[in-house]
């Protein structure tokens, strides 16, 4: 069922049945995604983009774009995203919410299972993006959304005048803490090294803020509270020793694992998990293309990811215009 306008069509639309399949089916509405969609709409295939778990993917959860060519005062992600949206349902995109939960690309047509759906398609774009890794506490999930996050940009308004943890010593952990200062009255950074990962000029800039302190070669063993979030347990990886430290917000900054595991053992993967794309976006499965950040680990850029999914809709376009479609 289509959520939003699609552009009119003289052809009736195709089932999507093993018998009738659709010519491409793209996984993920983030910027990967809709830019496929974009592309593959206008090259008048039809495409079905399934939203999946996080709908709009990684931008939808940012304030300002500053590095998006074309808006030089910047916009916000959401917007951005909006709009990319409206611009693949102009040309004819079909919309599914929800997510796809199976796939079987072990024969032509795929077969996507979309919340128990079967779905079949000549082609699949795989644009599913990355999320974030959580540190794996019972406390942290339970108080996901009340008090632990991972998005700073998102939450970091609800913590005016408090005491703020960030876990991680990369470069988002040194964004998220130097953002979170805007809001909060302290922000401590607890990192398992004692030298940190981020980029010196990122280290530097966090280093020289007076709100931050670090606390280095620490875990967070526990997060402390019942319906919020009080505090959290740091285990001293040197010394062994347990201190509970009063804090009213955790921010897990740790990196992000591809959502990739629906095609385990299908598909040529690295050992993270990042689906190999080569020659584009071809993947190890003729008629099976990637984008965006569940196959770059590297760059993650949304201009990146955009123009990646570009990419994987012109090379689906080519694969069918090969295969006589
Ligand atoms: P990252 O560079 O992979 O850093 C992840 C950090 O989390 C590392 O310090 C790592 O510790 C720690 N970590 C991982 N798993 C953990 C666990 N289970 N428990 C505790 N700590 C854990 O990820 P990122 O910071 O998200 O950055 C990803 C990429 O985006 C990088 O290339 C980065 O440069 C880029 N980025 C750039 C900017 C910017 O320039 N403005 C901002 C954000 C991100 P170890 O160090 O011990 O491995």
């Amino acid at each position: 069922m289509s959520s939003e306008p699609s552009a009119p069509s003289s052809r009736p639309a195709p089932a999507g049945t093993a018998a009738d399949p659709l010519d491409v089916v793209i996984l993920g509405s983030g910027c990967a995604g809709l830019t496929a969609a974009v592309y593959a709409a206008r090259a008048n295939l039809r495409p079905l983009l399934v939203d999946g778990h996080e709908a709009g993917g990684q931008l939808s959860m940012t304030t300002e774009v500053e590095n998006f060519p074309g808006f030089p005062k910047g916009i916000l992600g959401p917007e951005l995203i909006h709009e990319m949206r409206q611009q693949a349902a102009r040309f004819g995109t079909e919309f599914r919410s929800g997510a796809a939960t199976a796939a079987d690309l072990s024969r032509r047509p795929f077969r996507i299972t979309v919340d128990g759906h079967p779905v079949h398609s000549r082609t699949l774009i795989i644009a599913s993006g990355a999320s974030a890794r959580m540190l794996g506490v019972e406390s942290e999930r339970r108080l996901l959304g009340h008090g632990v996050s991972t998005c700073a940009t998102c939450d970091g308004f609800f913590f005016r005048d408090k005491d703020l943890l960030v876990v991680g010593g990369g470069d988002s952990a040194m964004e998220e803490a130097n953002f979170l200062t805007k809001f909060a009255r302290r922000v401590t950074v607890v990192h398992r090294r004692r030298g940190l990962r981020a980029s010196k000029i990122m280290q530097d800039r966090a280093r020289r803020n007076p709100k931050i302190v670090f606390i280095l070669g620490a875990v967070v063993e526990e997060v402390l509270g019942r319906d919020k979030v009080e505090g959290v347990r740091i285990l001293d990886l040197e010394a062994d020793q347990r201190t509970d430290l009063k804090v009213d917000g955790m921010f897990v900054a740790i990196g992000h694992v591809p959502n990739t595991r629906i095609f385990e053992g299908q598909i040529e993967m690295d050992k993270s998990g990042y689906i190999v794309t080569k020659g584009g976006s071809h993947t190890s499965v003729a008629g099976v293309f990637a984008a965006g950040d569940c196959q770059d680990h590297v760059y993650r850029q949304a201009i990146t990811a955009a123009g990646s999914g570009c990419m994987a809709a012109i090379d689906a376009e080519r694969f069918l215009e090969a295969e006589g479609h």
